[in-house]
C-alpha cells in the first residue's frame, strides 16, 4: 500500500461491519460513461445492429409501460411516455449514433452516449424552460437505453475496475448492492443512506464492510487513492500513515481471533442463566446465505426476504420456481423452521413494477402487503410456492407491512384460496404451516391483541415500527440522530404487542436490527420475546449476550424501563446491564 500522501479520515456512519484495505475506486451520480473500445471496420454493422436492438427494446418497454399506466390511471397518464418515445424515432439522434459508430470507431453504447451528452448540454445551456424540462426525458430515455445493449462480448463490461477496490459512490440502490461483485468489491462507501437503509442491511448480510451517509462529497475523493474502510466506527481513511495500517492490521487479527472464540457456541442453545429458552434465527435475503445460517448455529431462518430473490431479474419467477428456491431452503433448515416473508417491495426496495410517477412518499405508499392484496394474482402464486415448499420442511408464512385486521383477514383468505386449490390438484403442502404477520406499524401494535387471534406468531420489525412510530424516514441520514430506537414510544408499543401475543398463547419474535444490537439485548429479554432473528454475522455474539443474562433480572430491569421518560434513559439502563454481563462483547 501507498503511504506517502497525506493521511485523511472522512467520517461516515458504520454501515456493515469489518475493515477493508484496498485503492478506491469513485462512482459520482448521475448516468456514467459506458466503457468505450475501438471496433474494427467489419464490427460496423455489427455495432449498428448491437445499437438499433437496444433502441427497439426500449421502444418494446416503454410501449408495456405506456399501456400499463393507461390500464391503471388513464390515457392522459399514459401520455407522459410519449415524450420519451419520440427521442427514439428522432431520425437526426438515430443517424447522428450511426455516423459516430462509423466514423469514431468506437463501440455503439459509447457512440450512443457520446451523442446524447452533446444534445444535452446544448439543451441545458439554452433558457426555454421547454427544453431544459425535456432535458430530463432525454436523460431518462437514455438510461434505458444503454442498458438495454446485449453485452454477448467480454469486452463489454460495467465500468467498475477488474481489481480488487473500494467502491466509494453518491449512492447505491439496494438491487445495486445486492448484485455487487464480491471478488473486485472488498468495500464499499456511500455519501446517501443510513444504517437501517436496506442497502446497508444488504450489505451486513453480504458481509460487505460498509460506510453509509460519508460527510462532504465523494467527488472530492481520487479514485486509486489507497484507502482503509472501517465500518465498525464509519471512518474512510485515505492515504493512510504506514502506522495507521500497522494498527488496522493488528486490529482486524484481533477481531478474527474473537470471532473464533464465539464459534464455539455453535452448537450450545440460547438460554438465560435461569434457564430461559429464547429462538435465535437467521434473517437472510438470498439463498447462498444458507450455508452461513448453519455455521453461525441459528435455530433456523426467522425472515426470509423475499423481495431481494423475486424482483432482482427482469421478470418475476413464476410459481414453480419460486417453489424450487423456497424448498431450498426449507431442506437446508429443516427440523427447524424457516419464515418466509411474502413480498415487501416499495419503500426504499425495489417497486414491484413501473409507477407512472414516483410516489411522493414511497415509505407511505405501496408497499408490503399493500402491493400484494391488489396484485392477488401475483400474491397467490407467491403463497402456492411457499405452500408446495411446506411440503419438504418447517416453513411459515409471514405478511409484512400489516396495518390493521382487515388485511389480516383478507391476506388468510388467499391463503385459504391457494391451499384450496392445492388439495384439489391433489399437490401436497402443510396444511399447519403457521401464519405471522410482522408487526411495524403502530397501529398494527395498538390491535395487537385483535391481530393476535387471527395469527400463530409475530415478528416486530423494528426497522420499521421506529420510522412510522417517531416520523423519521429510515434511510435519510438528515434526521438519523432522531431515529431512536429506545424512544419510550417504541418501547411501549413493543410491549403491548408482547401482551397481546402472550395473552392469546402466539409468540413473539423480533426481526429488525434491533434484535442484533448487543447494548439492547437486555431489553428484549426483558420483554419476554421468544425469538430473536438476527443477520448471521450478528448471530454468535447475541447467542453469547443472551447466554449471560438473567432473564428474572432483564423483567425486573423493564418495569423501570416501562416507566422512564426519554430515550437515552432506556438506553442507559439496558447498556448498563449489558456492561456488568458481557463486557468483553462491547467495543
Ligand atoms: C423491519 O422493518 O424491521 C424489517 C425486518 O423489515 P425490513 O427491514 O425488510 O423492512
Ligand atoms: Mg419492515
Amino acid at each position: 500500500m501507498q503511504v506517502n500522501e497525506q493521511e485523511t479520515i472522512i467520517q461516515g456512519t458504520p454501515g456493515s461491519p469489518g475493515i477493508a484495505f484496498g485503492p478506491v475506486h469513485v462512482e459520482a451520480r448521475g448516468f456514467s460513461a459506458p466503457d468505450v473500445y475501438e471496433i474494427s471496420k467489419d464490427e460496423i454493422p455489427v455495432e449498428q445492429e448491437r445499437f438499433r436492438q437496444a433502441m427497439e427494446k426500449t421502444k418494446t418497454e416503454l410501449d408495456q409501460l405506456r399501456h400499463h399506466i393507461e390500464k391503471l390511471s388513464g390515457e392522459e397518464e399514459g401520455k407522459i411516455f410519449d415524450a420519451h418515445l419520440m427521442v427514439l424515432e428522432d431520425r437526426t439522434l438515430l443517424d447522428r449514433v450511426n455516423q459516430a459508430i462509423v466514423e469514431r470507431r468506437q463501440n455503439s453504447e459509447y457512440a450512443f452516449y457520446a451523442v446524447m451528452q452533446n444534445f444535452l448540454e446544448a439543451m441545458r445551456r439554452t433558457n426555454d424552460s421547454y427544453l431544459k424540462e425535456r432535458a430530463a426525458d432525454i436523460d431518462d430515455v437514455s438510461q434505458r437505453v444503454l442498458r438495454n445493449f446485449q453485452h454477448d462480448d467480454d469486452r463489454h463490461k460495467n465500468n467498475r475496475p477488474d481489481h480488487q477496490h473500494i467502491l466509494v459512490a453518491y449512492d447505491l440502490s439496494p438491487s445495486d448492492t445486492a448484485s455487487i461483485d464480491r471478488k473486485h468489491v472488498l468495500g464499499f462507501a456511500t455519501e446517501q443512506g443510513s444504517v437501517n437503509s436496506h442497502t446497508a442491511i444488504l450489505a451486513r448480510s453480504l458481509g460487505i464492510p460498509a460506510i453509509v451517509g460519508l460527510e462532504g462529497s465523494v467527488i472530492d475523493i481520487q479514485t486509486l487513492s489507497d484507502c482503509i474502510l472501517d465500518g465498525y466506527t464509519g471512518k474512510l481513511i485515505l492515504n493512510p500513515s504506514a502506522e495507521t495500517v500497522r494498527i488496522y492490521q493488528e486490529n482486524s487479527e484481533q477481531k478474527k481471533r474473537a470471532r473464533k472464540e464465539l464459534e464455539k457456541l455453535r452448537e450450545e442453545k440460547t438460554t438465560t442463566t435461569d434457564g430461559h429458552r429464547i429462538t435465535l434465527s437467521a434473517n437472510i435475503e438470498f439463498t447462498n446465505e444458507l450455508p452461513l445460517v448453519k455455521e453461525s448455529g441459528a435455530e433456523g431462518v426467522g425472515l426470509f426476504r423475499t423481495e431481494f430473490y423475486l424482483l432482482e431479474g427482469r421478470e418475476m419467477p413464476g410459481e414453480i420456481e419460486q417453489a424450487r428456491v423456497y424448498t431450498e431452503v426449507a431442506e437446508s433448515t429443516r427440523p427447524n423452521q424457516a419464515i418466509i416473508r411474502t413480498l415487501d417491495a416499495g419503500g426504499d426496495k425495489i417497486p414491484a413494477e413501473p409507477l407512472a410517477h414516483p410516489e411522493p412518499n414511497p415509505f407511505l405508499g405501496w408497499r408490503g402487503i399493500r402491493v400484494s392484496l391488489t396484485r392477488k394474482a401475483l400474491f397467490k402464486e407467491q403463497l402456492r410456492a411457499i405452500l408446495r415448499a411446506s411440503a419438504h420442511g418447517k416453513l411459515g408464512i409471514m405478511f409484512p407491512m400489516i396495518s390493521g385486521l382487515r388485511e389480516v383477514l383478507a391476506a388468510k383468505e388467499v391463503v385459504k384460496r391457494s391451499m384450496d386449490e392445492l388439495h384439489k390438484e391433489n399437490i401436497p403442502f402443510d396444511p399447519k404451516i403457521e401464519i405471522g404477520v410482522m408487526i411495524e406499524i403502530p397501529s398494527a401494535a395498538m390491535m395487537a391483541g385483535e391481530i393476535a387471534r387471527e395469527v400463530d406468531f409475530f415478528s416486530i420489525g423494528t426497522n420499521d415500527l421506529i420510522q412510522y412510530t417517531v416520523a423519521v424516514d429510515r434511510v435519510n441520514h438528515y434526521v438519523a440522530h432522531l431515529y431512536k430506537p429506545t424512544h419510550p414510544a417504541v418501547i411501549r408499543l413493543m410491549d403491548i404487542t408482547v401482551r397481546g401475543a402472550k395473552d392469546n398463547g402466539i409468540w413473539t419474535g423480533v426481526c429488525g436490527e434491533m434484535a442484533g444490537d448487543l447494548a439492547i439485548t437486555p431489553l428484549l429479554v426483558g420483554l419476554g420475546i421468544d425469538e430473536l432473528s438476527v443477520s448471521t454475522y450478528k448471530l454468535p455474539s447475541i447467542k453469547k449476550a443472551v447466554r449471560s443474562l438473567s432473564q428474572s433480572e432483564c423483567s425486573e430491569m423493564m418495569k423501570e424501563i416501562l416507566r422512564a421518560r426519554s430515550s437515552p434513559d432506556i438506553a442507559a439502563l439496558s447498556e448498563n446491564m449489558a456492561q456488568l454481563s458481557y463486557p468483553e462483547l462491547l467495543d
